[in-house]
């Protein structure tokens, strides 16, 4: 019999898999198409390929068949390997769940297979100038002209548009004015007439960009809607609560990454007589203290997957909320101490820590910021006043 507290087989399997395969490309593939201002693209092809991009897409369209957790098993595996591919998060995580639990029949057998994949690229953008982490307020707004939606607004920080096909626009139809948002959720091409992406210059380097969008008349067909125009909220977190499941595994591979990095370099590095650094518990503690915190970020995400594998969407909001906030504490802090183990050598570009430590602050902010996560618990969790 499986321990309560570990992964099922097929998933410690997989793990292994992912964990080779990703281990052939790494931080320097990933450090060296960033330099070159390159893709993951081979990388991303190679995880297709090998079925772990769409291990959560049902099999009868093209994908394993898994859940969540094992979708996210293989990002954190692909991010300790120092290579975090953004996009899972977004393609076969949000747009793949919210297509899988919304789409009709024929939505799903158009859309899923290439997902699935990796042949199709989704991006997903729901952030907007003057809405920021308050949703409701959004006014991209889709309105129905004969058989077509017509669709105006902006978006903005909309992660990788460039190698997208396709991107799931989070609108509102006209008459939904109300201060409270019934989302309406498009997949609109990236080469529809009417739609502009300009990339907005980031301080952290990825070969993952970032844009602003532009939405002027863009023209769609009526099946370009996903879901139903009046299915409320709970469509949108069929993919925001995958998003933040994805995003604690990402963060926690990247805490397993700095730390891995860490405790090899406490180690080996010798600074006093033949002691490594690692002899020194104001080296040791902080390793220490990152690998009790970056498992209890890890359990919190898999927590969250498996609520959300059961079907309970209610607990795996709060659970993929409060793992959200742990593996974005945790991937800061874990960088952070890395970084202090290496000493000078903590801020050498050859050492990849600089860039990783600015990298890992995005799990404080994206896809939902911390603060927003604090209010969601305090209000949710302990019944608390709302503060906002
Ligand atoms: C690298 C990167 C990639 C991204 N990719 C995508 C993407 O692909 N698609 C997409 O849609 N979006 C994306 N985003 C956007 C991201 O989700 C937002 O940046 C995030 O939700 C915060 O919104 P904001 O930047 O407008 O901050 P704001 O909402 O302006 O908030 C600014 C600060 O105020 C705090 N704050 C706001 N309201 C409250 C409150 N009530 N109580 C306490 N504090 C509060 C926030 O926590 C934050 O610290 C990305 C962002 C980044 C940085």
């Amino acid at each position: 019999m499986t321990a309560m507290f570990t992964e099922p087989e097929e998933r410690v399997a997989l793990r292994e898999s992912v964990k080779a395969l990703a281990g052939r490309y790494g931080y320097e593939y990933v450090a060296r198409q960033t330099r070159e201002g390159g893709k993951t693209t081979e990388m991303w092809a190679d995880f297709g390929k090998h079925g772990f991009l769409g291990v959560n897409i049902p099999e009868e369209y093209g994908g394993g068949g898994g859940g969540m957790g094992d979708l996210a098993a293989v990002l954190e595996e692909a991010s300790a390997a120092g290579a975090p591919l953004l996009m899972m998060v977004v393609s076969p995580a949000i747009v793949g769940s919210i297509i899988t639990r919304c789409g009709t029949d024929e939505q799903k057998k158009h859309w899923l297979p290439k997902i699935a994949s990796g042949e199709t690229i989704a991006a997903f953008g729901i952030t907007e100038p003057d809405a920021g982490s308050n949703s409701h307020k959004i006014t991209t707004t889709a309105s129905r002209d004969g058989d077509e939606w017509v669709l105006n607004g902006r978006k903005v920080f909309i992660s990788g548009v460039d190698e997208a096909d396709v991107v799931l626009i989070v609108a509102r139809t006209e008459d939904a004015k109300t201060g409270k948002l019934k989302p309406a959720l498009f997949m609109v091409p990236t080469d529809a007439p009417g739609f502009e992406a300009q990339h907005i210059p980031m301080d952290f380097h990825a070969p993952e960009k970032q844009f602003s969008l532009f939405i002027d008349d863009v023209r769609l067909p009526l099946d370009a809607l996903i879901g139903d125009e009046d299915g409320g909220l709970w469509q949108l977190f069929a993919g925001l609560n995958p998003e933040r499941i994805m995003g604690a595994a990402m963060t926690c591979g990247t805490a397993r990454y700095a730390l891995d990095k860490a405790v090899e370099y406490a180690k080996t590095r010798s600074v006093w007589k033949d002691q490594p650094i690692g002899t020194h518990q104001g080296i040791a503690h902080p390793l220490a203290k990152v690998k009790i915190e970056l498992e209890q970020a890890r359990l919190l995400w898999q927590k969250a997957a498996a609520l959300y594998d059961a079907g309970d969407d209610f607990t795996a909001g709060e659970y993929a909320n409060m793992a959200k906030y742990a593996g974005g504490e945790i991937a800061c802090n874990a960088t952070d101490v890395a970084v202090q183990t290496h000493g000078g050598n903590g801020l050498a570009t050859e050492y990849g820590l600089g860039n990783a430590l600015i990298a890992a602050r995005l799990g404080r902010i994206a896809p939902v910021s911390r603060e927003m996560i604090l209010n969601f618990v305090a209000m949710h969790s302990l019944g608390l006043p709302k503060s906002y």
